[in-house]
């Protein structure tokens, strides 16, 4: 049977790409909707076929324990309410896949992952692109040495922080985002340059690029940070919130290089190889991130084995970007 999946959060990620692909993988479906708002849940609990069974809000979530149709919860809220519903999902004997950035802290984080644990279930966090065959492709090039030794990753993911939407808005507001730019897409970058080199950041340095002058803004809207890794490769990353639509990472090897550009839209990538033998494009038919990654989500709980991108994954990325923030914050390397 498939694995039933309960969204948490019926904002635009949710209804936009993660309700409509559910539809596109093998081994999920959409078993339940919570919301805080009852009529935009009826409405998308009749479009995909759910019964009104299967429609819960935020009050009366907890009776999910006894719906036997849903196996595991997929937490789609504003950043700061990440824990608390990954707790919750726990405590009703669910399975939970979160999206990103995990948690505000290290400390939300490691919670979340003792929670797991003490219910026995899986916490996934929702790194599409590590399930996104453009991706996967570039990480069999770089780490089988296509492009010889990496040296140098440049990674920088902007767009403009749009206060008149909605879901813009929570993300300039540092109670509910936890972070700004990094914590947001600056992220794509941290764990990209991670999942490219195959190893982990030891140090970083970071400057801030816009502390926000906006007064609607309590979130940084840039940062510019490298990161030094165990082999000498280096990641020079940005992230912000005032310059328009760059999702690109680059790796510079010792003998050529690799682009994707767009790494990290949902639907858009490009793909470029240069050697010694001339550049080339390649193009991966059908690949769909996100039917990837619900599909990981529902066989870990299907073959009862850890998800490949486990809460530890998410931890990780935050310990970075605080470390990146205290850079920041201090103009002094921070160990990792
Ligand atoms: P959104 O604002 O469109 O959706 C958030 C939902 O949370 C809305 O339905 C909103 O009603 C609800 N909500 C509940 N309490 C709220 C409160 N106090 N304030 C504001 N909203 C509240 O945002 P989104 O873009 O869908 O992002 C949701 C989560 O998904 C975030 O963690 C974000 O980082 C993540 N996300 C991930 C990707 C990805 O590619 N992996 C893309 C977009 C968003």
């Amino acid at each position: 049977a498939r694995v039933g999946i309960a969204l948490v959060g019926l904002g635009a990620y949710a209804l936009n790409q993660i309700a409509p692909n559910l539809a596109n993988t093998q081994h999920a479906r959409l078993a339940a909707v919570v919301s805080g708002n009852a009529e935009k849940a009826q409405a998308v609990a009749r479009a995909y076929g759910l019964e009104d069974s299967h429609v819960y809000s935020y009050d009366d979530f907890d009776r999910i324990a006894e719906d036997e149709t849903v196996d595991a919860v997929y937490v789609i809220l504003p950043n700061a309410f990440h824990r608390a519903w990954t707790e919750r999902a726990f405590a009703a004997g669910k399975h939970v896949l979160c999206e990103k950035p995990m948690a505000g802290t290290v400390e939300d984080c490691r919670a979340m992952i003792a929670a797991g644990e003490a219910a026995g279930k899986k916490l996934m966090i929702a790194y599409r692109a590590q399930f996104d065959p453009y991706n996967r492709r570039a990480i069999d090039l770089v780490q089988g040495g296509e492009i010889g030794e990496p040296r140098l990753i440049m990674a920088d993911h902007h767009r403009l922080l749009k206060l008149d939407e909605l879901r813009d808005q929570w993300r300039a507001q540092k109670d509910l985002a936890s972070g700004g730019s990094l914590y947001d897409i600056g992220i794509y970058s941290v764990n990209g340059a991670r999942y490219l080199l195959g190893e982990e950041p030891t140090e970083v340095t970071a400057t801030y690029l816009e502390r926000s002058d906006r007064e609607e803004v309590s979130v940084e809207e840039g940062v510019e940070w490298q990161m030094t890794f165990p082999s000498g490769a280096r990641a020079l990353c940005s992230s912000g919130y005032r310059a328009d639509q760059a999702k690109r990472i680059h790796v510079q090897g010792a003998s050529g290089e690799l682009t994707l550009d767009p790494a990290t839209d949902y639907y858009e990538r490009n793909l470029t190889v240069k050697t010694e033998e001339g550049t080339r494009e390649i193009t991966i038919p059908d690949s769909n991130q996100f039917a990837a990654m619900l599909d990981e989500m529902a066989l870990a709980v299907k073959e009862d084995r850890e998800p490949a991108t486990p809460g530890a994954e998410g931890l990780r990325d935050v310990e970075i970007m605080q470390a990146i923030y205290r850079a920041a914050e201090t103009g002094d390397a921070v160990a990792v």
